[in-house]
């Protein structure tokens, strides 16, 4: 069976009234895409059996897989696997390997399994059990008039390992394309200036496409292709990535897919053995955190130090009296005492800071919106100025705060 295009349906009210983000969704966006699927349309349902099946005929209707999360579970309100048995006129029958998985289960907790866990190992007939290695439900996989239609459990932690372990390698089989994509990192360039420079570029690139996106401070290219396979698509993608280094916005260009600046930054302090110190005001110990959010992060990353107050930024920092009265808190002279107080404190061998107004009110004479970031090393310190729209809220501004400083710190190891 060929699958070129898919739907995808979530289940469940608690998406509908905004109270969980529906993240299932962008995911397998995601995951189709890799595997040369077209997501033709998403939408979301409430726990409504008629309503559900409404949405699942008409998704059948246009595509050729349909993938629906949600409500696979042991309550009365989960409702996706008895509405598509009954859409798709399957009687249900007991699957006596899930039921065996699900008693143990219960049995490996201390516990007794009750019939409405048991009604878990129902499954249409003629429909493949996927295994919940992280839940309960088992996810299902039926196919019905040359239509695919896989039912996976709610939660993140649950449908993304069964997708990518059980779902994945059976629709690989079914698509013809292959769909290849890498990104361009990009910084000192904003979005639209780079999309100015690209238009032509990008007008004449069908496939691959050229698209480029802004991520809070971060600029990204993202070159897709889709081919018969992937040598095909690599090779494709690699002519249109040399076309825009080839480009004005190539010399902007700082890394090639690369997750986040972050784990940039650590990976390449770790290959240098180089250890990294950071002084935050403003941004609270954001920049702290997204640096410790990456495995790996205790061999570079040695601590930091949020100093908020005056009084802080002397007393732990050693700023002088005389930079904060002269300069103010936020400032370049600022941003440099602050960088290199915490890498003599710490002993790194470099020192980052941020100290900036977040808005929406000031501290000091400058505009909601700048923030100086200082780098502090053995030879010596510098600091940049950076201004966001003072229009932008206060978490934009303490989030592009730590983009800036994570790629002054990229910049900072080039040059060295
Ligand atoms: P369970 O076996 O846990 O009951 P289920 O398949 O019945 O799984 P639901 O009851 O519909 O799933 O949802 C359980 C939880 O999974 C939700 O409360 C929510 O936290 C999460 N969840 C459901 N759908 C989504 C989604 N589209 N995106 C992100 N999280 C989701």
């Amino acid at each position: 069976m060929k699958i070129k295009n898919a739907e995808i349906l979530c289940v469940g009210t608690e998406l509908l009234l905004g109270e969980v983000v529906n993240t299932n969704t962008a995911f397998l966006g995601r995951e189709l895409a890799r595997l040369g699927i077209s997501v033709y349309r998403t939408a979301v349902v409430g726990d409504n059996s008629s309503r559900l099946s409404d949405a699942i005929s008409e998704a059948m209707a246009n595509a050729d897989l349909v993938i629906l999360t949600g409500g696979l579970g042991p309550t009365y309100d989960d409702l996706t696997k008895e509405t598509v048995a009954s859409l798709l006129g399957l009687p249900m029958v007991r699957d006596a390997e899930i039921l065996r998985e699900i008693e143990g289960h219960f049995a490996s907790m201390g516990q007794k399994m009750t019939e409405n866990n048991a009604k878990q190992a129902d499954i249409p007939l003629h429909s493949i059990a996927l295994p919940n290695e992280t839940g309960t439900a088992p996810g299902i996989y039926v196919e019905k008039d040359s239509k695919v239609l896989v039912l996976l459990p709610g939660p993140p932690f649950e449908n993304k390992p069964m997708f990518e372990k059980y779902v994945a390698p059976r629709l690989r089989l079914c698509s013809d394309a292959t769909l290849v994509s890498h990104n361009l990192h990009l910084m000192g360039i904003s979005e639209s200036e780079a999309e100015t420079r690209l238009i032509d570029l990008m007008r004449s690139s069908e496939n691959p496409t050229l698209a480029p996106y802004a991520k809070e401070g971060e600029v990204r290219l993202r070159i897709t292709a889709s081919a018969p396979s992937e040598e095909m698509g690599e090779k494709m993608c690699r002519e249109l990535m040399d076309a825009v280094y080839a480009s004005s916005v190539g010399e902007f260009i700082y890394a090639v897919n690369c997750d986040e600046p972050e784990a940039l930054v650590i990976r390449e302090m770790a290959a240098r053995s180089l250890t990294l110190a950071v002084a935050e005001s403003c941004t609270g110990g954001y920049l702290g955190k997204r640096l410790t959010d990456v495995p790996g992060a205790s061999a570079v990353f040695l601590g930091g130090a949020i100093t908020y107050s005056n009084e802080m930024k002397m007393k732990m920092l050693g700023v002088s009296a005389e930079t904060l009265e002269k300069h103010s808190a936020v400032s370049e002279q600022t941003a440099k005492e602050m960088a290199r107080g915490v890498r003599e404190l710490t002993g790194a061998d470099i020192g980052v800071s941020v100290t900036g107004e977040a808005g929406p009110s000031c501290e000091t004479q400058n505009p909601a919106g700048t923030v100086f970031i200082g780098i502090s090393s053995a030879d010596g310190e510098s600091a940049v100025r950076l201004t966001v729209s003072s229009r932008r809220p206060r978490e934009y501004v303490r989030k592009v705060a730590t983009s800036r400083a994570l790629r002054e710190i990229i910049d900072f190891l080039r040059k060295k």
